[in-house]
C-alpha cells in the first residue's frame, strides 16, 4: 500500500449521479435577479439555455442522475486516476502527503469536457442544433467543440483576442473537432463593433466574448448559449471529480486534511471540493482552499455583489464575488483564471465560512510548475500551477510545523498547448501583476446602482 503511485477505479465504479451542494447549504443562496432586484424565473432564462439545464440550474435536489449516453462518453477517460506526488514530497522534504486528481487525461486535456458533454447532450435532447460560447485560453472552446462533435450538434466559439493571437494550437483543436472559432471582439456582432470602434487594440475579455456569444444565440430558436464555468449546473456536472476522489481516498484509507483547487470561474475547484464540503457540513474537519491569481483576486479582494456575467449586461444579475463586469485583466498567461466573477455557489460557500481563498503571483506559480515537471513529470496548465503553488505552500507549512498532513489537489489540466507561456517564463519575460486599489475601485464602480444581495 505504502508504495502506491496511483489508484484507478474500474469503469463500473464511475459515479452515476451528480451531487448538488445547494441541497446542503444551511442558508439558501440568493436567487438571480433582474436590474430592479426582482428574482427571475425559469422563463427569463429560456432564450439562453434549454429548459432541462435551467431545471438543473435551479434544482434543490441533492442527487441528479447522469444520463447513460453522457456516462458512455465520459468513460472514454473516466474515472480519472488519483496520484500521489511522491517525488515532489521528497524534493520538498515534507511530512505531508500530496495526492492529486488528474483531470488532464481527457481528450481536450482538462476537466472542462465533464460539463461540455453533459451540456451538449441536454441541448440536443431539447431540440437544439447549434451552441455558441466564449473561450479564454481556448480550453473551454476545445472542450465544447469536442463534446458537440460526439453528441452531434454544431459549435461556434468567440475566443478572447489576446489568446486567439497567443495560443494558435487550441484554435486548431477546435477546427479538428468541427468547431468554428472567431476572435473576440468581432465585427460580426453589435457588441463587438461598438467595442472595436472605441478601442481597436483591445486584448478582449471573457465578459466581452460572452456578450457576443449571447447576441449570436438568442435570436436563433435552434441555438442556445453554453457557459463553461460559474453557473450552478456547471458546478453540478463537475462534482463527478470529487465523488470519484472520495472513493479513491476511501480505498487508500486516507482522509484529506486540505483540499486545493485553482479558481477562475470556480468549476474545477467546485468539482473536487463540493462532495467534501458536504462532509464538512456534516462534521468532518477539512480545510478547503481556492487559489486565484493576484492579478485577478476575485475571492480575496472583490466584494460580494449582484453583478452581470458579461460586459453588455445581457445576463441576469448573479450574486457573486465580482471585480465588476467592465474588468479587463492584465496579460497574465493563465487565461482560464481571468474572469471578473466567481461562481455564485463558490461565493456562497466562501461567505458561509466553508472555504477559504489565497491569491498567488504568477512567478511563484511557474516556479511550482517547473518543480512539478522536474519531479512528477507532467507539465501543468498555467491555471493548474496555481493549485500546485498552493499545495507546495501547504507542504512547506507542514514541514515547518513538523506535522503530517494529507493534501488533495485538483490537477485541472495539462499545459502542452501552453508552451509559449513556459517559453516566456524560461526567457525571464514574465513579471508579477497586482491589481492596484484604484483599479479595483474603478472596475467595482461598474456595479454602482445594481441591487445588493
Ligand atoms: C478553464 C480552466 C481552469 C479555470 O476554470 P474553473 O472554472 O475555475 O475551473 C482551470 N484549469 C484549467 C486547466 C482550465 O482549463
Amino acid at each position: 500500500m505504502s508504495e502506491l503511485i496511483k489508484i484507478h477505479l474500474s469503469e463500473d465504479e464511475i459515479p452515476r449521479q451528480w451531487y448538488n451542494l445547494a441541497a446542503d447549504f444551511e442558508k439558501p443562496m440568493p436567487p438571480p435577479v433582474d436590474p430592479e432586484g426582482n428574482p427571475i424565473g425559469p422563463d427569463a432564462l429560456a432564450p439562453v439555455f434549454p429548459m432541462n439545464l435551467i431545471e438543473q440550474e435551479m434544482s434543490q435536489e441533492r442527487w441528479i442522475d447522469i444520463p447513460e449516453e453522457v456516462l458512455g462518453i465520459l468513460k472514454i477517460w473516466r474515472p480519472t486516476p488519483l496520484y500521489r506526488a511522491r517525488r515532489l514530497e521528497e524534493a520538498l522534504g515534507t511530512p505531508a502527503k500530496i495526492y492529486y486528481k488528474n483531470e488532464g487525461v481527457s481528450p481536450p486535456g482538462s476537466h472542462k469536457p465533464n460539463t461540455a458533454v453533459a451540456q451538449a447532450y441536454f441541448n440536443r435532447e431539447f431540440g437544439i442544433t447549434r451552441l455558441t460560447t466564449e473561450t479564454g485560453a481556448g480550453q473551454w472552446g476545445s472542450a465544447l467543440s469536442f463534446a458537440c462533435k460526439l453528441i452531434g450538434i454544431q459549435c461556434k466559439v468567440f475566443m478572447v483576442r489576446i489568446s486567439f493571437d497567443q495560443k494558435p494550437f487550441r484554435k486548431m483543436m477546435m477546427r479538428v473537432w468541427g468547431g468554428e472559432c472567431v476572435p473576440s471582439p468581432n465585427m460580426d456582432t453589435q457588441v463587438g463593433r461598438s467595442i472595436l470602434e472605441k478601442d481597436p487594440d483591445t486584448p478582449g475579455s471573457l465578459g466581452i466574448a460572452i456578450s457576443e456569444a449571447l447576441e449570436e444565440a438568442v435570436p436563433d430558436p435552434k441555438a442556445r448559449y453554453s457557459l463553461g464555468s460559474v453557473l450552478n449546473h456547471v458546478m453540478l456536472h463537475q462534482t463527478i471529480i470529487g465523488l470519484e476522489a472520495q472513493k479513491q481516498m476511501e480505498k487508500l484509507g486516507e482522509n484529506p486534511d486540505v483540499i486545493i483547487g485553482c479558481a477562475g470561474g470556480g468549476s474545477n475547484f467546485a468539482g473536487l471540493s463540493f462532495p467534501f464540503i458536504c462532509d464538512k457540513i456534516h462534521g468532518k474537519d477539512i480545510r478547503i482552499v481556492a487559489t486565484e491569481p493576484a492579478a485577478c483576486p476575485t475571492l480575496t479582494k472583490a466584494k460580494y455583489r449582484y453583478d452581470s456575467g458579461d460586459v453588455a449586461m445581457m445576463t441576469p444579475l448573479l450574486p457573486m464575488h465580482s471585480l465588476g463586469h467592465t474588468y479587463v485583466p492584465p496579460p497574465i498567461h493563465a487565461g482560464g483564471l481571468r474572469y471578473h466573477g466567481m461562481a455564485p455557489m463558490v461565493s456562497h460557500a466562501m461567505n458561509e465560512g466553508l472555504i477559504e481563498a489565497e491569491a498567488i503571483h504568477q512567478l511563484e506559480c511557474y516556479e511550482g510548475a517547473l518543480q512539478w515537471a522536474h519531479t512528477e513529470g507532467f507539465i501543468p496548465a498555467p491555471e493548474t500551477s496555481h493549485a500546485i503553488a498552493q499545495a507546495i505552500r501547504e507542504a512547506r507549512r507542514a514541514k515547518e510545523e513538523g506535522k503530517e498532513r494529507v493534501i488533495l489537489m485538483n490537477w485541472s489540466g495539462h499545459g502542452l498547448m501552453d508552451l509559449t507561456a513556459y517559453e516566456a517564463y524560461l526567457n525571464g519575460e514574465l513579471s508579477d501583476h497586482d491589481l492596484p486599489d484604484e483599479m479595483l475601485e474603478r472596475y467595482a464602480a461598474s456595479m454602482d446602482g445594481l441591487p445588493m444581495p
